[in-house]
């Protein structure tokens, strides 16, 4: 078989220095569970711009095509702000999401009994909660034509137009079940089937993909404005979630916040599946750069390390290493080691970005 290969792409800001823990925690599993990765390390977003004046090269594009999994770290800073929007940074990470055809975009939101006391909720609603958001990304409100402005007798009318097709709403629901049979087997599909003829035809595509091949999956539905409801009432009822690209955007990041921090927060974007059997795969903490802290150590890299373990999980079929690391980092976090972010004023003494990537280790270690 082959060595897997994995493309690095730091960033800017905080990225790198996320980045160079998860770049230990990949040579721990390199040196210690026997699993080779083929490295390579490239530039996306403003590190790009400075050195080739675009936020990403069609070099470094044709190196994430091939890839069998790409992380990033993240993009995007001040000193770009000024730049042409053709060339900012954010434009590299579109791109790679644009050109890899990433239609499902996963946000776990997944709470470590250590940090339950940082959601907003009650600990005994968010202690151990672990669901999975599966958000259809390239298609539906945001792209749906016709969109615009426009004048309509004297005065102006906005549109943007919600459109699935069949085969749009079938992968991504494709995606979901997937992923379900790899956790909880429970697919809950939110849209608004009692008002929108798009969410009539989700609910029946998803009903037919079911029927066909997905029939050992429990699947329910539930109109999107309720699942808003139940996801601050009682998470812990979901497993995955499967949801249009304008519902997900909101119900992703009202579960992301019931586990607390930002800088706890993975994710990942798939594609269709490559000749291997893999899908096209983004790995990337859900934070941006954090310009406010960049350099100072202080960056927490958790996030950038679970979406390792996700990459782990859903691009190389690992899954028992995936929970070793994420048990590994819920340890850490048990043993009460913490970064800036995760602590309340008076807290003590924050552990650095490498202290925490360090103390990730000895856990893995002790994990043997
Ligand atoms: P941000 O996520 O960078 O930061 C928001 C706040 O959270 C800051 O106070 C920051 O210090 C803190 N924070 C974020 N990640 C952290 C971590 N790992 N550890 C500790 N604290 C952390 O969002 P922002 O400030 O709105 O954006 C800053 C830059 O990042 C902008 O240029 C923005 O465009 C870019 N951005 C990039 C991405 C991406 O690369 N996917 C996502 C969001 C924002």
């Amino acid at each position: 078989m082959t060595t897997p290969t994995l493309l690095i792409l730091p960033g800017d800001g905080i990225g790198p220095e996320v980045m160079a823990e998860v770049r230990k925690i990949i040579a721990w599993f390199g040196d210690k569970r026997g699993m080779a990765f083929d490295v390579s390390e490239d530039l996306v977003g403003g590190a790009a711009y400075d050195a080739h004046g675009v936020p990403l090269t069609d070099a470094t594009m044709e190196k994430a095509q091939e890839a069998d999994a790409v992380l990033l770290g993240a993009v995007g800073g001040p000193k770009y702000d000024v730049l042409d929007f053709s060339v900012k940074p954010e434009r590299g990470l579109l791109r790679l999401r644009k050109e890899m055809d990433l239609f499902a975009n996963l946000r776990p939101a997944q709470c470590f009994d250590a940090l339950a006391d940082f959601s907003s909720l009650k600990r005994d609603i968010v202690a151990g909660l672990d669901i999975m958001i599966v958000r259809e990304l390239t298609s539906g409100s945001y792209f749906g034509e016709p969109r615009g402005i426009f004048e309509e007798g004297n005065e102006r009318v906005g549109i943007n137009t919600q459109r699935y097709t069949e085969s749009e709403i079938d992968r991504v629901a494709r995606a979901a079940f997937e992923l379900a049979r790899r956790r909880g087997n429970k697919v809950c599909s939110m849209e608004k089937a009692n008002v929108m003829e798009s969410g009539i035809l989700w609910r029946e595509v998803v009903t037919q993909v079911h029927q066909a091949d997905y029939a050992d999956v429990e699947l329910s539905h539930m109109y999107a404005d309720n699942g808003a409801m139940q996801l601050v009432r009682a998470p812990k009822q979901f497993d995955v979630i499967l949801t249009d690209n304008l519902f997900g955007d909101i119900l992703s990041d009202c579960a992301a916040m019931l586990t607390g921090s930002l800088g706890m927060l993975p994710s990942a974007s798939l594609g269709a599946p490559m000749e291997n059997g893999r899908p096209k795969a983004l790995y990337e903490p859900v934070h941006g750069s954090a310009p406010d802290i960049a350099g100072e150590g202080k960056a927490n890299p958790c996030a950038c390390i679970l979406s390792f373990a996700m990459a782990l999980r859903y691009s190389f079929d690992q899954g028992g290493e995936a929970t070793r690391l994420e048990q590994a980092v819920e340890s850490v976090l048990a043993a009460g080691v913490r970064t800036g972010d995760l602590m309340q004023s008076g807290d003590g003494n924050p552990a650095s970005t490498t202290e925490m990537g360090d103390a990730v280790i000895e856990a893995l270690n002790a994990s043997l």
